[in-house]
């Protein structure tokens, strides 16, 4: 998938659309998500046009992926949650429901935050795919 630069978080870092800014570094910037999904969620995204994690990981500059991870945890001391704890999620692709095509990583945190995934059981008759692969 190509970067497509009318995107939501795109406008943000244009300054064409509002953000509740936490933290920001030469690479990254950190504000408050809009629809919070815990008592405490931010999110961290890039500055340069990347669709997401896999986009990144594949074309970032080292700067700039150093700069991303450290900005996560800078992020997470900034708000005050480093000591009670946080969830870090990055959602990429259909399968994840990823909604806004521009890498951002979730900080989920002031609560327990419960399962890592929805029910956190595998379906009736579904195989983990992993182990299915190793065993064949
Ligand atoms: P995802 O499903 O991982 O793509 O998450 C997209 C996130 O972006 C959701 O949690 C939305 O609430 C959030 N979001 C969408 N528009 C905005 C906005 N204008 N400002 C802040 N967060 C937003």
């Amino acid at each position: 998938m190509s970067y497509d630069d009318q995107n939501i978080f795109a406008k943000i870092l244009r300054g064409e659309l509002p953000c509740t800014k936490v933290h920001e570094t030469e690479h990254s910037l950190s504000f408050e998500d809009i629809f919070p999904q815990a008592k405490v969620h931010v999110l961290v995204i890039p500055k340069g046009g990347y669709v997401s994690w896999d986009d990144f990981s594949a074309k970032a500059s080292p700067a700039e992926q150093t700069d991303y991870v450290a900005a996560i945890g800078d992020t997470a001391r900034a708000i005050g949650v480093d000591k009670s704890g946080y969830r870090v999620l990055a959602n990429h692709g259909h399968d994840s429901h990823q909604e806004v095509p521009h890498l951002h990583t979730h900080i989920l945190a002031g609560q327990p935050l419960g399962p890592m995934v929805e029910d956190g059981t595998l379906p009736p008759g579904t195989d983990y795919v992993r182990k299915a692969e190793q065993s064949d």
